[in-house]
């Protein structure tokens, strides 16, 4: 059977059309914003066949034989031993060439042995270093990607996921049931609240929170369908900083003195990225940046950095050979005084 996942997909034509007006308004934002970079980050952006999709194995049903075959496909395991805090429990490979293995399918009464994701996208999930027994909040939670991550690293002692679209609640619902056994599931609380209303619902109560930030999601809107819809959301796009701060002063308030917080996004954008956590540490006495220069010196292998001028915040830029980005993260800890 593990063959079988294993056995590449026929070549399907590329479905996937490169939006102009996209793609000319990033030309204009980030070849200021990223330099010389850019252009090795455009080349892959739009080449969807340079992704490289990493395997995240659940280990609520963990798959051996697959495991084993990922290791005779050239695949590797992700960030062992590297990083500063890993946990053992989580198990993530990456192949060295683009593949993608096909996506496994939900058979009822069997978890999900592996999930596809952006690699990048477990940092976020590292740099929270959950602890067993933590009270942790995932406040953009759908579709569950980085919930399904914590809890491959630890066992909270209490797991709120909050999604305020109630069509991709639904998509985290079903992943949470996927993947996680009954008795856990049980002990998530999953809510539908605008994110900006937690920190009221809930003051001080995490030890940990992760704001997975609504954002642009470059990736997703350089392939838009509809391109006016694509034009329009230019403008939108001024709007999200604000949104993102609200967001993250919610975030602040439901979590406890001594707290840690992340912040992430899957764009490149400084507007969204370094300049939001930048507004935030500079209207917050409490609230300090954590080092995670760290992070990024460690798992270099697999991801390239590009510089942010800010020691707590690190952006995954695309590039050849590499886990695929664009991820920004920060992290931050509220101070115990005030
Ligand atoms: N963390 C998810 C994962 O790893 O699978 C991805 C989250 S996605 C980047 C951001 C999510 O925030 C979207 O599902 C979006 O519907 C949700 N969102 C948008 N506005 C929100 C708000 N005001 N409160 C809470 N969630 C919101």
């Amino acid at each position: 059977m593990v063959l079988t996942l294993l056995k590449a997909k026929p070549e399907r034509k590329l479905a996937k059309q490169i939006c102009k007006v996209v793609l000319d308004h990033f030309e204009k934002q980030y070849s200021k914003e990223l330099g010389d970079a850019w252009n090795t980050v455009r080349d892959i952006l739009t080449s969807p066949s340079c992704w490289q999709y990493a395997v995240l194995l659940n280990r609520f049903n963990y798959p051996f034989e697959l495991e084993k075959n990922l290791h005779l496909k050239g695949y590797h395991s992700l960030f062992q031993g590297s990083l500063p805090y890993y946990p053992q429990s989580m198990k993530c490979y990456l192949s060295g060439t683009p593949h993608r293995m096909p996506s496994e399918r939900h058979q009822v009464g069997n978890l999900k042995q592996y999930y596809l994701l952006n690699a990048a996208s477990l940092l976020p999930v590292l740099a929270l270093e959950l602890r067993d027994g933590e009270k942790v909040l995932d406040l953009c939670a759908a579709p569950g990607g980085k919930s399904l991550a914590l809890l491959q690293c630890a066992y909270p002692g209490y797991l709120h996921c909050n999604e305020y679209d109630s069509l991709r609640l639904r998509w985290l619902r079903q992943t949470l049931e996927s993947f996680i056994p009954q008795p856990l599931v049980n002990v998530i609380k999953v809510s539908e609240l605008d994110g900006r209303e937690m920190g009221d619902a809930q003051p001080e109560t995490f030890d940990k929170v992760l704001v997975d930030a609504p954002c642009s999601n470059d990736r997703s809107w350089l392939f838009s369908s509809d391109s006016q819809k694509a034009a329009c959301r230019i403008s939108q796009r001024r709007n999200l900083p604000l949104l993102q701060i609200e967001l993250l002063r919610s975030a602040i308030k439901a979590l406890r003195p001594g707290g840690l917080l992340v912040y992430s996004t899957c764009t490149l954008s400084k507007a969204e990225n370094q300049d939001v956590i930048s507004e935030v540490l500079n209207s917050y006495s409490n609230i300090m940046p954590v080092d995670i220069k760290e992070m990024a010196r460690a798992c270099s292998h697999d991801f390239t950095f590009a510089p942010t001028g800010q020691e707590c915040g690190l952006l995954v830029i695309p590039d050849k050979g590499k886990a695929w980005g664009p991820m920004y993260f920060a992290k931050l800890k509220k101070s115990w005084t005030t």
